[in-house]
């Protein structure tokens, strides 16, 4: 049985039952308008008592279960969608590793690239096709810089659902790939993701489907934090920082979302320090964050294209996010994102995208300001393959 009891909006505070909304709050979407962060999303409330309930059951019964039992326990008293309406492929539940031959201390390194569509977007596509199986819808629309779209792409396959996507033509090559073979249909947008996020909320203005943009459905930020969940099943406690690589925010906000359940139910008691890692070029939640006034990123261009955002849809979040936890964010170069790549690869055996290696960069500047404390659990988040994306690579040699 599911926990949930209703949406929030996370702007006025009104609540609404489960089926009376879909995406965001209508009071206050009214005042949201194409190419500004939207306004009024909703969060997903959960009966956090009875959660409490079921979690010191569960403890009782099962006094040395494993981080994966714990895991499967933890997602399904949380998951705003009954498990029978999932699909069998297999998501989350990824990897944390402990790496001391990275950096010379200790830092755990979490791998979503072996996602099915090897990124972390599969934990929002999830949840997001699960819902469309209870409420019985045959399409899901979606705008992407290329991963969301290929894990939509997956997940509509295993549940036999029609996935339409609005990606830019200049996505990676392996991505649109991703979006072919899984038979979605692609509407390449000449122009940048955030015109393919227009086109993909026009699209669902005037089909029968279901929107995934993220943020829009308050699903992707439930799906999202499935890995928060994770990380507490799988280090025993709640880790001391997370680096998180952001673009429009919902990583960060998702990851948010869980040790703030955590905390509500009353399992642990504090939340981690977020840390939001943002290619120079794209940093309007980095700019947000230090100036408490909200702007777009002026002309993102990065090598790490899942984090080129110039409006991030959930800006507001995320930089609320970020000041809750005590956390930054932190912009990172395209020469220290790749020379980080590298890095993680040559020393982990961990090959990720770009995006995903703005963690590590971000981390060595956090560590040369002195901010991280002596001894503390570090969670660099390693959201997507690096196969995804083999142009961006570059040797010297
Ligand atoms: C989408 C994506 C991100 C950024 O997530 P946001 O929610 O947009 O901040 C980071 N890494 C990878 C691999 C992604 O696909
Ligand atoms: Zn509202």
């Amino acid at each position: 049985m599911s926990y949930f009891s209703g949406y929030r909006c996370t702007r006025c505070g009104h609540e609404y039952e489960q089926d009376q909304v879909s995406y965001l709050c209508p009071a206050c979407s009214k005042h949201y308008q194409p190419g500004m962060p939207l306004l009024g999303i909703l969060e997903c409330v959960f009966d956090y008592a009875q959660i409490a309930v079921a979690w010191e059951e569960f403890s009782i019964a099962f006094p040395d279960a494993n981080p994966t039992q714990k895991i499967e326990e933890l997602c399904e008293l949380f998951s705003p969608v009954d498990k029978e309406y999932y699909t069998n492929l297999p998501v989350g539940n990824t990897p944390l590793i402990c790496s001391q031959s990275l950096v010379g201390e200790t830092l755990y390194l979490k791998f979503d690239g072996v996602n099915p569509s090897g990124s972390y977007k599969d934990r929002a596509s999830s949840l997001v096709v699960a819902e469309a199986k209870r409420l019985d819808i045959k399409e899901i629309v979606t705008a992407s810089t290329g991963n969301a779209a290929a894990s939509l792409a997956a997940l509509c396959a295993a549940a036999g659902l029609k996935a339409v996507i609005f990606a830019p033509a200049k996505a990676p090559a392996a991505k649109l790939v991703q979006i072919k073979i899984h038979k979605a249909e692609l509407h390449l947008v000449d122009g940048t993701y955030d015109d393919a996020f227009a086109a993909a909320m026009e699209y669902s203005a005037t089909h029968e489907c279901l929107n995934r943009n993220t943020a829009y459905h308050p699903f992707t930020i439930e799906g999202k934090k499935t890995g928060g969940l994770e990380l507490y099943a799988q280090l025993g406690q709640v880790p001391d920082y997370i680096f998180v690589p952001t673009g429009d925010g919902v990583i960060l906000s998702g990851l948010a979302k869980a040790f703030y359940d955590l905390k509500e139910t009353g399992i642990t008691d504090r939340l981690p320090v977020l840390v939001a890692a943002q290619a120079a070029s794209s940093d309007a939640i980095t700019s947000y964050w230090e100036t408490g006034v909200y702007q777009d990123a002026k002309k993102p261009h990065t090598v790490a294209d899942s984090i080129s955002v110039k409006t991030p849809s959930a800006a507001h979040l995320a930089v609320k996010a970020l000041k809750d936890s005590h956390g930054m964010g932190i912009r990172v170069s395209d020469a220290e994102i790749l020379s980080a790549q590298k890095m993680l690869a040559s020393r982990t055996g961990i090959f990720c995208e770009p995006s995903s290696a703005a963690t590590l960069a971000a981390y060595f500047q956090a560590r040369e300001q002195g901010w991280i404390k002596d001894e503390a659990k570090v969670v660099l988040m390693l959201t997507g393959h690096g196969l995804k994306d083999i142009e961006a690579v570059k040797f010297d040699d």
